[in-house]
């Protein structure tokens, strides 16, 4: 990373966390189960000026404890955005797409709440293969989004992005579909910004995108290109699917803030933190 950049100094949205029972077992009655408590994981975003993050975790007791934990996210500035996970437990990542009781559980979640308001949108969910895309469930969940407003965060191929937004009503015209490391398989930024045409309301987080970065931790140029063509149109996020990743959560914001801070301020700014907040209609945050 050149250091005639300074790194980017404004707020930052982590619009892809998990509060995962790895991380710590919320229904336990002692802590036992628990080595990233919420009093830590809060410091963790604190101290990297993480002012808002979209909250999903397996099972949705950890998005649950996050939201409900009103006071403490408060003091430590941090607004939940809260997902509903559509996972109980390992088995269904490769099953939800056809197993009717994961709606039941979804609808159970969203008429339910949470302590921070409702629901604002449906994942993280997987498919390893893109034909799954066609499964029953998984075209109940995408109509039901759109329906209801609902944003998807998807960790999926390039074909199942518009597989799954050829089951919505508007064919994906409004359909507020984050797709997860935007082609963690490695889709080409042609095929990228292509999606990004034809699809108005898609957005792409960049966690784990192959690519992205090019050796010293610096934007690859087709990147960079593709991050100005389309700068209301990404997110940065932690991905803290295993504990190694809130160990690592610190370094992950820091190297997000150095590429930030090669782009110019206003899409940096964008990409850090407002296009998330546009999403979900979170205010800017007061300085700390
Ligand atoms: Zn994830």
């Amino acid at each position: 990373m050149s250091s005639a950049h300074a790194q980017y100094k404004g707020p930052l949205f982590d619009a892809h966390l998990h509060y995962n029972d790895e991380a710590c077992v919320h229904d336990a009655q002692a802590s036992p189960g628990c080595p990233y408590p919420l009093a830590d994981v809060l410091d963790r975003m604190q101290r990297n000026g993480v002012r808002a993050i979209v909250a999903n975790s397996r099972p949705n007791e950890g998005t649950r404890a996050l939201a409900q934990a009103r006071e403490q996210t408060r003091a430590a500035g941090v607004t939940v955005v809260p997902f509903v996970r559509l996972y109980r437990n390992r088995a269904d990542y490769n099953n939800w797409f056809r197993d009717p009781s994961i709606v039941a559980m979804v609808n159970t979640e969203l008429a339910r709440g949470t302590p921070a308001g409702p629901y604002r949108g449906l994942g993280e969910f997987h498919l390893y293969d893109s034909a799954n895309a066609d499964g029953p469930v998984a075209q109940q969940l995408m109509a039901l989004a759109d329906e209801k407003g609902l944003a998807i965060l998807a960790h999926v191929d390039d074909v199942a992005v518009e597989k799954l937004m050829g089951h919505t009503p508007s064919k994906g015209r409004n359909t507020r579909l984050i797709w997860a490391h935007t082609g963690i398989g490695g889709s080409s930024v042609a095929r990228v910004d292509a999606l990004m045409a034809k699809f108005p309301q898609l957005r792409g987080e960049l966690s784990y995108r192959p690519g992205l970065t090019c050796g010293d931790g610096a934007l690859c140029p087709e990147w960079r290109a593709l991050l100005l063509k389309y700068p209301d149109r990404f997110l940065i996020g932690s991905d803290t699917w295993v504990n190694q990743r809130w160990a690592q959560y610190d370094d992950l914001m820091k190297g997000y803030r150095a590429w930030l801070g090669t782009l110019p301020a206003d899409v940096a700014k964008k990409i850090a933190w407002d296009n998330g907040a546009t999403l979900f209609g979170v205010p800017d945050p007061a300085p700390r």
